[in-house]
């Protein structure tokens, strides 16, 4: 993953530029994909990522997780346009995190000229999500995935993730992530300004990709009754 806050500033300007009118919160918490199961289930996370396509296909099968199925959309999205340069320069885990956590400082200041470290994510990730959602996705995963998620897991998932950022804003995260008070000359140093260009230039190639290939996916699940008139790309009636 790229961390929380790119997901969440990429879903943002990709549904903005589409003109989708959709439920924020609902879409950030799309937007961080499996990543919110990763600390729990680190497997079962790594399934639905490389599960990605399956997954898209039954979450697209509902209109209510609409807003999800489009933040699942550009996780995935993201995660594979920029994972592959961030890997090749994680020696160990803790670049790995470190990569990702100034790459997210940097974007929040790029796109949304605000400081990281004043960000409240319940401002923007839901402490809960509705039954219906949570209901579903337990299904989706059961059926797909054979993977019985315990009762309440959602809540429970969300209040983790939440603990884990917190904490790692404080400085005492114990799953080694941590932000940097320069995080450009951090992320300078650990990539190289080649790659390190290479990976912020990705990030804005990654918004025009995505626009384009949602685009075309919504113009897919047009409903049938509109066969014959040109696809609203605001789909605020949903
Ligand atoms: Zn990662
Ligand atoms: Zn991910």
């Amino acid at each position: 993953m790229p961390d929380v806050y790119a997901h969440i500033v990429f879903a943002d300007i990709v549904a903005g530029r589409l003109g989708l009118n959709l439920d924020k919160s609902l879409l950030y918490f799309g937007s961080q994909g499996p990543d919110i199961i990763g600390f729990m289930f680190p497997s079962l996370s790594g399934q639905m990522h490389d599960g990605d396509a399956l997954l898209l296909e039954k979450l697209a099968g509902d209109e209510k997780l609409f807003p999800v199925y489009i933040g699942y959309h550009t996780h995935f999205s993201l995660d594979n346009r920029l994972h592959p340069i961030i890997k090749s320069h994680s020696p160990t885990l803790k670049t790995h995190l470190l990569i990702e956590s100034c790459l997210d400082q940097i974007i929040v200041q790029k796109y949304w000229k605000k400081e990281l470290c004043l960000l409240k994510m319940d401002d923007y990730i839901p402490v809960t999500i509705p039954d219906y959602i949570s209901t579903t996705l337990d299904t989706i995963i059961n059926a797909e995935f054979s993977f019985k998620l315990p009762e309440q897991f959602w809540k429970s998932a969300l209040e983790n993730y939440f603990r884990i950022y917190k904490e790692a804003l404080e400085g005492k995260s114990d799953v080694v992530i941590s932000y940097s008070e320069y995080p450009q000359k951090t992320l300078e140093d650990l990539l190289g300004l080649n790659d390190f260009r290479k990976l912020t230039d990705a990030f804005g190639n990654a918004v025009e990709e995505e626009t384009l290939s949602l685009s075309s996916c919504i113009k897919l699940k047009k409903p049938s009754g509109l066969k014959n008139t040109p696809m609203p790309l605001d789909l605020s009636h949903r």
